[in-house]
């Protein structure tokens, strides 16, 4: 079997250097006649490991000396708790941009832990965009703004980053991270699982500045505890080292390629691309607003749930796998994220177009 296009969502495509690389090293790495995967955390053969995986990530997105960067576990989703009891006091406020499925999901959550609004939502449009927010729309005495700079499932993203004075502003980049050059300065915090963008799936990314560290509730577990993780290098227990690894490996195909404005420029090829073909036709739909749309998901439908279906089913036989739009949207979903070569998008809108063809509306 030869090698597909995988449009997952995620997990998803890594570089096929990356893949061969972690192969080559898979049994004996460097000189320590072990496998990355055996290796103890303490290690001095896996200290370098992480050390270079900070510093190349510090590199590559120009993090300041005074955010802290922290390699977890848990998963995004595990930072939806994590975030209200670092951030917000007890009997405090948090406001919440909810613009799709994982951005009500974090909502939902900080309302278990205080008083969480949502001061602006997409919803009553089916999500198809992202909603602008500023300083003057935030409650008075909000711990914070969160948002999910990127939402996977419409395939929507933010073109700005909302102004929030001096209140911290909070972003899930999970499916983003890494695609495009961004201002860390002008986050609190960002996160991100590593299963879309980074690494296979098993750690979190936590870009926090240090002056954010140190307020968690007394009943902050410690593991949801960003300073005693910053003050333990991520190693308060065991990391997810061999995620941490592969992600290190990816974070130097990056680097090597020309960093993040050359994985920019690729991306926005690929999505103009994609989008450019959806607007050069009326079989598909996009439904995302233009000026909203992602460069890393591209949702399209055709109109007819089963004409979907057949799309999906027959683009599979064609090496063109996991097209299928998430379970709760349904339509189709291309995920084109870093790995995702141009070759693969042009294979798909050729494929879209013969599917056309063969399969009149009625
Ligand atoms: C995938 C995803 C999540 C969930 O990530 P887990 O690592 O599975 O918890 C959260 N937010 C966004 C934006 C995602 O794309």
């Amino acid at each position: 079997m030869e090698r597909v296009f995988n449009f997952s969502a995620g997990p998803s495509m890594l570089p096929l250097p990356v893949l061969e690389r972690a192969a080559a090293e898979m049994v004996n790495y460097g000189e320590s006649g072990m496998s990355v995967a055996e290796m103890s955390h303490r290690s001095p053969d896996f200290e370098p490991i992480i050390a270079a995986a900070e510093a190349d990530l510090r590199k590559l997105m120009n993090i300041p000396d005074d955010y802290a960067v922290l390699f977890l576990q848990g998963g995004a989703s595990t930072q939806f708790a994590a975030v209200p009891l670092n951030l917000m006091p007890a009997g405090g406020k948090a406001d919440y941009v909810v613009s799709g499925q994982f951005s009500g999901k974090a909502f939902t959550e900080a309302g278990k832990f205080g008083d969480a609004a949502c001061i602006a939502t997409s919803k009553p449009d089916g999500f198809r965009y992202v909603p602008h927010v500023s300083a003057s729309d935030l409650r008075p005495g909000t711990s914070y703004l969160h948002i999910c700079f990127n939402n996977t499932i419409y395939g929507t993203k933010y073109n700005y980053i909302p102004q929030t004075g001096d209140v911290p502003l909070v972003a899930d980049m999970s499916s983003c991270i890494l695609s495009e050059p961004v201002d860390v300065t002008k986050f609190g915090v960002i996160y991100a699982g590593a299963q879309k963008n980074m690494a296979p799936a098993g750690m979190t990314l936590v870009v926090v500045r240090r002056d954010l560290l140190g307020n968690a509730r007394p009943e902050c577990p410690t593991m949801l505890d960003w300073k005693t993780m910053a003050d333990n290098g991520s190693m308060y227990n065991t990391p997810p080292c061999y995620t941490i690894y592969m992600a290190g490996l990816v974070y130097k195909w990056l680097l090597d390629i020309g960093g993040l404005d050359e994985m920019a420029k690729r991306n926005r090829e690929k999505a103009a691309l994609l989008y450019g073909y959806l607007d050069s036709q009326n079989y598909y739909i996009a439904p995302v607003l233009p000026g909203h749309r992602s460069m890393m998901n591209v949702t399209f439908v055709t109109g007819d749930a089963d004409l979907d279906k057949k799309f999906a089913s027959e683009a599979t036989a064609c090496g063109l796998k996991n097209l299928k739009g998430h379970r709760s949207v349904g339509g189709m979903r291309a995920s084109i994220y870093n790995a995702m070569p141009k070759e693969g998008v042009e294979k798909l809108i050729a494929f879209m177009e013969d599917f056309a063809k063969s399969n009149p509306k009625k």
